[in-house]
C-alpha cells in the first residue's frame, strides 16, 4: 500500500486531535459561545490571501478560532430549541462519509451509499411504526422533509382532479387548501410557499387547550370544502408543549374526505420507538406522509432529516429525474428518484451507524431517558423561587416562566423577567435554554434530546438557574 500523502495525513491528524480535545471540553466549557460577533468577524472577515496555506495549519488555526464561537449543543446541558448531539458511531461514520466522498444520487455512482440508505430507510420505518411499503428520502432536515412530502401531496391531490402537475405546473391548476392549526411549525408554511401554496391557502382550525386540532373542527371544515384538493397537516410533537394531535380520530376523517394527511413529527415521531410513549402516536400509520429528523433525537450529525410517503408512486412522480447521461439501474434504488437533490451526501452511513449503535432497545431507552430528564428539569425549575411551571412535558418539551418579584408586577414585567433569566443562565455558561411566546406570554422552553444528558447535567442546570435567581437581576 502506498502511504497516504503527508499533507492529508497531517490534516486529518490535526482534525482528530482537535475533535478529541473538543469532546473532552464539553463537560467543562461554557455552553453558550464566548466569542463575540465582533471577535469572530475580526478574525475571519479578512481578504483572501493570494497564497494558499498548508492543510494542517489551516485546521489547527480554524479549530482554535472556531472553538469559542461554538455553542456546546454537542454536550449534555444544552436545552434550547430542539437540538440533538452526535452519537459516537454516527459521528465517526460522518467523517468516513467525507473521506469516501460518495455522490449518493445514483446507485451507479455509489452502490454502498445507495444500499445502506435502503437499510436505513427500512429500519426507520420499522422503528417508527410506519408502513413497510412507504417510500422514503434522506434529506437535510425536517424542513426539506416537509418539502419532499408535500411535493408528493401536491402531486397526488391534483392528480386526483385529473390535473397533470408535471406537465401543466400550478398555473391554472385547481386550488389546494391546507388545513392545519395555529400551533404548526413555521417550516410547514415555508415548505408550502416553496411549492407555490401561499399563506392565503392555509386554513387554521380550532384547537383544544393543548393546541391539538379538534376532530369536529376538521370534520366541519372538510365537509364545507367538498371534493376540492385538500391537504391536512397534523403534528406529532408541538414545539412548545410537545403535544400530539389525535391521529386515530383525525386521520379517518381526512381520509373520508379524500384529503392527504401529512404529519410533522420532527422529534415527536420518535415516541413511536418507545413502548412507554407509543400511545401518543396511535393511528399515525394511517397518514399519507411523515417528516422527521435524524439530527434531533436520533443524534445523527447535521444535516439529516427523513421524509416518508405511504404511496411510493406519489413521491416518485413528484421527484424523479431523468436525463440522458444518468445511469439508472432498474434493479437498484436510486435516491435521485425520491430526493429533491441531485448530487448529495451519503446520509445513510451516519443514520445506519446511529441505529446500529443504539439498537431497537437503545433507541427506546434514549427516548425514555430524555423524557425523564425533561420532566425532572421542568418540575425542579418550576419549584425555584419566583418560577412558575407552565407546562410539564408530555414527552421531552416543557415550559417554565419567571415572575417579577415586585408587588403589583404586570404581565410585561414577568415577560421581561423571564427573558432576563434565560439570558442570565446562558451568560453563566452552565446550561442553555431558549425562550418562546406561548399564549401571549414569554416562557422558557426546555427541550431534552441529547444522548449525553445525564441526571448530573439536570442537577447542574437546576443549580445554575437557582444561582441566577438568587442574584440580583436588573429591574
Ligand atoms: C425542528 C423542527 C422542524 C424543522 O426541522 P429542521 O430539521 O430544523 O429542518 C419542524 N417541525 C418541528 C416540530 C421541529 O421541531
Amino acid at each position: 500500500m502506498e502511504p497516504v500523502r503527508d499533507d492529508s495525513r497531517r490534516a486529518l491528524q490535526a482534525a482528530f486531535e482537535a475533535a478529541v480535545a473538543y469532546l473532552a471540553s464539553l463537560n467543562g466549557r461554557s455552553v453558550a459561545a464566548t466569542a463575540s460577533l465582533d471577535q469572530l468577524r475580526a478574525q475571519w472577515l479578512v481578504p483572501l490571501s493570494e497564497a494558499g496555506a498548508p492543510p494542517e495549519q489551516i485546521i489547527r488555526e480554524m479549530a482554535a478560532q472556531a472553538d469559542p464561537g461554538t455553542v456546546a449543543s454537542a454536550g449534555g446541558r444544552f436545552f434550547g430549541w430542539v437540538i440533538g448531539g452526535s452519537l459516537p458511531a454516527a459521528l465517526a461514520a460522518d467523517w468516513l462519509t467525507s473521506v469516501w466522498d460518495q455522490n449518493a444520487a445514483l446507485f451507479a455512482c455509489s452502490p454502498a451509499a445507495a444500499v445502506i440508505e435502503e437499510a436505513a430507510g427500512a429500519w426507520l420505518k420499522d422503528l417508527l411504526g410506519l408502513p413497510s411499503e412507504a417510500a422514503f428520502a434522506l434529506v437535510t432536515g425536517c424542513q426539506m422533509a416537509h418539502v419532499t412530502c408535500l411535493a408528493a401531496a401536491r402531486h397526488a391531490v391534483l392528480d386526483a382532479q385529473g390535473w397533470d402537475l408535471a406537465k401543466s405546473g400550478l398555473f391554472g391548476a385547481p386550488a389546494i387548501t391546507v388545513f392545519t392549526s395555529g400551533a404548526r411549525h413555521a417550516t410547514t408554511d415555508r415548505a408550502l410557499r416553496l411549492l407555490g401554496i401561499g399563506a392565503a391557502s392555509i386554513r387554521l382550525l380550532e384547537t383544544d387547550e393543548q393546541d391539538r386540532l379538534r376532530p369536529a373542527a376538521l370534520e366541519a371544515a372538510l365537509r364545507g370544502h367538498g371534493p376540492k384538493p385538500a391537504i391536512v397537516v397534523l403534528q406529532a410533537g408541538e414545539i412548545n408543549l410537545g403535544a400530539f394531535d389525535d391521529f386515530a380520530a383525525l386521520i379517518p376523517i381526512a381520509r373520508a374526505h379524500r384529503a392527504w394527511v401529512h404529519v410533522d413529527g420532527a422529534f415527536g415521531l420518535w415516541a413511536a420507538a418507545s413502548p412507554r410513549h407509543r400511545q401518543h402516536v396511535r393511528g399515525i400509520e394511517l397518514a399519507d406522509s411523515w417528516a422527521t429528523d435524524g439530527h434531533k433525537w436520533l443524534n445523527v450529525p447535521y444535516d439529516c432529516g427523513y421524509a416518508f410517503v405511504a404511496r411510493p408512486d406519489a413521491l416518485r412522480c413528484a421527484m424523479t429525474a431523468q436525463a440522458a447521461y444518468i445511469t439508472h439501474d432498474d434493479l437498484a434504488r436510486n435516491p435521485v428518484d425520491f430526493n429533491p437533490e441531485w448530487s448529495r451526501r451519503g446520509r445513510g452511513f451516519a443514520t445506519y451507524a446511529a441505529l446500529r449503535q443504539l439498537g431497537r432497545t437503545g433507541v427506546a431507552e434514549l427516548i425514555d431517558r430524555c423524557s425523564l430528564h425533561a420532566q425532572a428539569l421542568v418540575r425542579d425549575l418550576g419549584r425555584l423561587p419566583g418560577a412558575e411551571l407552565l407546562w410539564a412535558p408530555t414527552l421531552n418539551q416543557g415550559l417554565v416562566r419567571f415572575l417579577h418579584p415586585r408587588l403589583g408586577a404586570t404581565e410585561a414585567d414577568h415577560d421581561r423577567r423571564t427573558d432576563q433569566v434565560i439570558g442570565a443562565i446562558a451568560a453563566e455558561g452552565e446550561a442553555f435554554f431558549t425562550g418562546t411566546t406561548w399564549r401571549g406570554r414569554r416562557a422558557m422552553r426546555i427541550s431534552v434530546c441529547n444522548w449525553q444528558t445525564s441526571a448530573r447535567d439536570v442537577e447542574r442546570a437546576i443549580a445554575a438557574a437557582a444561582r441566577v435567581l438568587q442574584n440580583n437581576l436588573p429591574d
